[in-house]
């Protein structure tokens, strides 16, 4: 990504396709050339303008609303103009190509909230929920990231980063000025202020936690000996026919994959070819595959006809499975006459009449962590959570080393330095590469 924050850029913001409305952004140091060139008069910052959008002859491109934001008060920090035109491919292509002409460059992927994060409008959490809500898949993942969005995550993060400068001053003064001693940080109570941050961080965690399940979901795997009704469970999670089911042994012979929700997460559930041994080719890679699949996943779900229980195969599976959490669903509930139930690690349910099915949807939920109270209080990612849990690390460093206060000051840097990162204090210029190549353009 160009790192010239001095030129202008450029893109259609609204989704490609046919809309009412299409909107093309331009950001940069100064707009007044291209207000001038697009409607050839002056526009009153931030008042919804009606204008006809002009090209070099002077002929109208369009009509539609021009909206100036001056700087320092916009969504990037710059100069921004939006143009709100009709929504269609052509004229928009248009608009964007006088906007080339009049020397904008088109925007990278994500290079608003770039520049919005550098100059200070977002911090880089907040940016990251940009594109969290763009991309939520639920509305209880939008309004999660909403909150993030807001900075009700960063506010938390920023309140411990606060707590642990007053802990690091009081024990970096105790290292400068050696006739303040020990007595003067027991007095201080620094000790009792390493655990109360630790506590609150270990709760920001906690919420992180249900935020980044929100936003990332849970990876399930079926297993289980062909024709148990891995893909009849799949299709009633899903609602409709993903897989195929027919009553001859081992037709899925590929993994296939659903994404559902249950209380607005994610589950990403992979059906799987059955696994036994088998002599058919096709059907041997196909049970590499699920072997391959259960190794990635966050949890197991081995299902067993609950005609036969768990028999000699099934135990072979569950022996293989020591690594990953396992719930073994037993099926067919209908032609046994059980209830559906759940007990421990286990649960009874019918795919076909879907009794139980809610049973085992929680159960899942339980084991990914998820607490029902609430839809969390925040979205956070995979990155968050890294460098919270390195914060608590290194706190829990701190609080070890005794009374070698070199070695405490230096873990509560290193646990403050952790939790910038998540606000984007100290950050690579190849993270926020990474970060915003994730944006669709325009945002
Ligand atoms: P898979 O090979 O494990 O994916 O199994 P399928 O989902 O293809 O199901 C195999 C057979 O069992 C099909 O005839 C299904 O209709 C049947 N089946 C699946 N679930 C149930 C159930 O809960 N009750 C009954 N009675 N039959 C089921």
């Amino acid at each position: 990504m160009p790192s010239s924050r001095t030129d202008t850029i450029v893109a259609i913001a609204t989704a490609p396709g046919r809309g009412g409305i299409g909107v093309v952004r331009l950001s940069g140091p100064d707009a007044k050339p291209f207000i001038q060139g697009f409607v050839g008069r002056e526009l009153t910052p931030r008042h919804a303008c009606y204008a006809q959008f002009l090209d070099a002859t002077g002929e109208s491109l369009d009509a539609g609303i021009a909206l100036w934001f001056p700087a320092p008060h916009s969504y990037t920090g710059e100069d921004v103009l939006e143009l709100q035109g009709h929504g269609g491919s052509q004229v928009l292509r248009l608009i964007l190509e006088r906007c080339l002409e009049l020397g904008a460059r088109p925007a990278e992927p994500g290079e608003f909230s770039r520049r919005a994060f550098l100059n200070g409008k977002l911090d880089l959490a907040q940016a990251e929920a940009v594109a969290d809500l763009i991309d939520a898949g639920s509305r209880q993942a939008a309004r999660s990231a909403l909150r993030t969005l807001r900075g009700d995550f960063s506010s938390r993060v920023n309140a411990l980063k606060d707590a642990l400068i007053h802990l690091r001053m009081l024990v970096e003064a105790t290292l400068d000025f050696p006739e303040e001693d020990i007595d003067f940080l027991d007095k201080a109570d620094a000790w009792g202020q390493l655990a109360g941050i630790t506590q609150r961080l270990d709760a920001v965690l906690a919420a992180a936690r249900q935020g980044a399940l929100l936003r990332e979901g849970l990876n399930v795997v079926l297993i289980g000996q062909p024709n148990v009704g891995k893909s009849s469970l799949l299709n009633r999670l899903a609602g409709f026919e993903a897989a195929i089911v027919t009553e001859i042994a081992g037709t899925t012979r590929d993994t296939v994959r659903e994404s559902i929700q249950i209380e607005g997460v994610p589950l990403h559930v992979i059906d799987t070819a059955g696994l036994r041994d088998s002599d058919d080719q096709i059907e041997r890679i196909g049970i590499e595959r699920t072997w391959a699949a259960v190794e990635k996943a966050d949890v197991a779900v081995l299902l067993v006809d609950a005609q036969h229980g768990v028999g000699k195969e099934e135990a072979g599976i569950l022996q293989r499975l020591t690594d990953s959490p396992v719930l073994t669903v037993h099926n067919k509930i209908d032609l046994t006459g059980e209830n559906a139930r759940t007990q421990g690690d286990e649960v009874w349910l019918s795919a076909r009449s879907g009794e139980g099915v809610d049973l085992l949807g929680r159960r899942l939920l339980e084991l990914a962590g998820w607490q029902e109270s609430g839809e969390g209080e925040f979205t956070a990612r995979t990155r968050h959570l890294v460098a919270l849990r390195q914060a608590h690390e290194h706190l829990r460093s701190a609080s070890e080393t005794g009374l070698q206060l070199e070695f405490f000051a230096e873990e509560l840097r290193l646990a403050q330095q952790s939790l910038g990162g998540i606000t984007g204090e100290f950050s690579a210029d190849d993270l926020l590469g990474t970060i915003f190549s994730q944006f669709c353009i325009g945002k």
